[in-house]
């Protein structure tokens, strides 16, 4: 029998308890599984309900509504962010996907810095808040429309950074990492598409700890496009330097499966991580940590072969920690 591949210290070989009598089927039991970005929105709040997730992050949609999710019991855990904060009449603005109240336009008034109220950036944060945002989400799409300007951004990030909280970007378009990095934006909700980094910003990105969420599949939906090639090379250079990924695949955002998408762990593979990097990625309690309460259980033997990875790890499924019993 082929040796397995190597899977680094989050997975440890356990039995599944069945019952006094019968003893469990073997595995790996892993901590539980994230999906960073996705839209309830658009894929309903009980989608996700008995797939392999033990949590998501909503990265986007009408505040009311996706705290409304995150309140109710079960799993996934629900952590978000609320409306996108961005610029008036700036992406999704008028996307046919964006329910009303997805986006939270920043109105800047003049002389807004001065005002002993608060400003119109700190308004906008405070309100995702209440409600129990636990991280702040800007789009910054120049491609589709205006964008927040550099002071206001600074703005919603100081406000987010002052109560604890991440804020998270969308960029797209010439020129939108730099700014978001810049700003000292703590994550790109996707790997850049639209234009390549270069190794000097990859590298200050990572020395300010930046996290990137994957979401390879959907910059070409498994065609090898431009913007797919664009996101793989940059995911792999900010990897190969040191960089934290976040697996997350913008679920809600075309066809694909509810729950782990191989084809997303497939990307990541190509992107040069490991199988233990993709392990940490799909795991990372980035912005909140889940219930420790419950744990992943993937079936049978690890592949021999990275190739084979994929498939494996989307066999998981949810467990209570306490029924496996480590070897
Ligand atoms: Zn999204």
């Amino acid at each position: 029998m082929p040796r397995p591949i190597e899977l680094g210290p989050l997975a440890r070989p356990v039995r599944r308890s069945m019952s006094a009598q019968r003893p469990g089927e073997t595995g790996t039991m892993l901590p539980p599984l994230i999906d960073h970005h996705v839209h309830l929105m658009i894929i309903g709040p009980d989608a996700l309900r008995d797939t392999a997730l033990a949590g998501v992050v909503d990265l986007g949609g009408p505040l009311d509504a996706i705290a409304s999710h995150a309140r109710r019991d079960g799993l996934p855990k629900v952590a978000f962010a609320g409306s996108f904060l961005t610029a008036p009449g700036g992406y999704p603005v008028g996307r046919p996907w964006a329910s009303p109240g997805s986006a939270r336009e920043i109105v800047v008034e003049a002389g807004d810095e001065r005002a002993a109220l608060p400003t119109a950036a700190e308004t906008a944060v405070g309100e995702q808040l209440a409600f129990g945002a636990s991280v702040i989400k800007v789009a910054l799409n120049r491609a589709a429309g205006p964008v927040l300007d550099a002071a206001t951004l600074a703005a919603v990030v100081t406000s987010a950074h002052a109560a604890g909280v991440p804020v998270v970007a969308h960029v797209e378009g010439d020129g939108m990492s730099r700014l978001a990095i810049d700003a000292g934006v703590d994550a790109f909700a996707h790997t850049p598409f639209t234009e390549r980094l270069d190794d000097e910003l990859i590298a200050r990105a990572v020395a300010a700890g930046q996290c990137w969420i994957s979401t390879l599949f959907v910059a070409g939906y498994g065609e090898p496009t431009p913007e797919a090639g664009i996101a793989l090379d940059n995911l792999g250079r900010f990897h190969a330097a040191g960089g934290r990924v976040l697996y997350g695949t913008d679920l809600g955002n075309g066809d694909q499966p509810l729950g782990v998408n191989p084809a997303e762990l497939a990307l990541l593979v190509r992107a040069g991580l490991g199988a233990a990097a993709v392990l940490a990625s799909l795991t990372d309690p980035w912005p909140v940590p889940v219930d420790g309460a419950v744990a992943t259980f993937v079936p049978g033997e690890p592949p021999a072969t990275l190739d084979e990875f994929p498939a494996w790890l989307a066999s998981a499924c949810l467990s209570p920690a306490e029924d496996l019993e480590q070897l």
